[in-house]
This record gives C-alpha cells, structure tokens and sequence, in this order.
C-alpha cells in the first residue's frame, strides 16, 4: 500500500480547518528560511511554525548557490510589488545542520560518481560539503550579503541545527548597514 493516501487523508482534514483561508502569499512573519532538504531539517518542525508564516527554501545542504540568490531576488521584486510594507525589512535566517550528507561530496569516489551521471564540476560540488556547518553557514550569509540583486535591508542570521539534542545555535547575525537603512 501507497504511503500516499495517509498523507492525502491528512490533507482533507486541513482543507477542513480553514487556516487557510484568506492567507496572502506574503509570509505572516516576513521571513525567509533556507535549509537543507534532509527530512529530518524540516523548519516546519524545528521552529514551530504556523502556516504562511515563512518561505521555506530548501536544497542539498542549505547552499546559497545562484538558484537561491535568484530567488530571493525574484521574492523581493514580487513582495515589493504586492504589499505596502516593503518586503527589504524582512529577515533571512539560514540554517545548516551536522551530520549533512553533503559531506560524502568530500569523498573522492562518490562526488566522482555524481560527477559523471550528472555532468557537474567536481570542484564546485566538493565546495557544496557541509563539513563545518559553523563555516559553511558564516560563509553562505556572506554570499547573501554581497549579492546586490537581494534587497540590502534585509538581516540574514545564520545557524547550526545540531541533529541529536535537535537544538539550533545562532552563529551570527548580520545587520544592514548604516549606510544601507539610510538609502533605504
Ligand atoms: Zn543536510
């Protein structure tokens, strides 16, 4: 039997209790996640949150690789466009986990192996490893930061999801600038 249909059964239930009704397509809490697509990293569950609370951007590892910088840039267009409050106040809170299995793109064999079945560079899927989270995640806030297609009003923290006490830590928190609040 399917695991489908008890997750559809679930689906009608929700449909039944109206929480979604009337909900914009702007996150309640103007915030924005980026995590890993490991099912045991699901925000929904780490953080508690509400439905339409936040926009959930997953991939392998939780990278801030282009596609996410375009989407971030394509969300800050879009809410600019659609509500008064202007979408550059928000926050990006990026968090990346230990035990990633991003890591095995540091093994030679295996990054050689999806190298060949998927035709990427094996240098820029070894840079892809979360090994160090703490590094991976300041290093990936930084690339926000720097992308000048993201709105700059933005703060981006960053954090580590330590998958066995199932505890995140804050690693650091970047303020827009002075200059930046300013413009803005
Ligand atoms: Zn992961």
């Amino acid at each position: 039997m399917s695991n489908l249909e008890p997750l559809l059964e679930r689906n009608r239930a929700f449909a039944t209790t109206g929480v979604h009704e009337g909900q914009p397509p702007n996150p309640n809490r103007n915030m924005f996640v980026i995590t890993c697509s490991d099912p045991r990293v699901d925000p929904a569950h780490l953080l508690g949150t509400d439905y339409g609370d936040v926009v959930v951007m997953r991939n392998e590892g939780g990278r801030v690789t282009k596609d996410i910088i375009e989407q971030l840039a394509f969300a800050g267009v879009l809410l600019e466009a659609l509500q008064e409050n202007p979408f550059p106040s928000g926050e990006v809170a990026l968090i990346h986990h230990t035990n990633c299995m991003t890591a095995f793109l540091a093994d030679d064999n295996l990054r050689n192996l999806y190298a060949d079945r998927t035709g990427a560079d094996e240098a820029e899927l070894l840079e892809l490893a979360v090994i160090d989270p703490v590094a991976t995640v300041t290093h990936d806030v930084a690339v926000i930061r720097a992308a000048e297609s993201v709105p700059q009003l933005l703060t981006i923290s960053g954090h580590v999801y330590d998958v066995e006490p199932g505890l995140i830590s804050t690693v650091l928190v970047d303020t827009p600038s002075k200059e930046h609040r300013d413009i803005g």
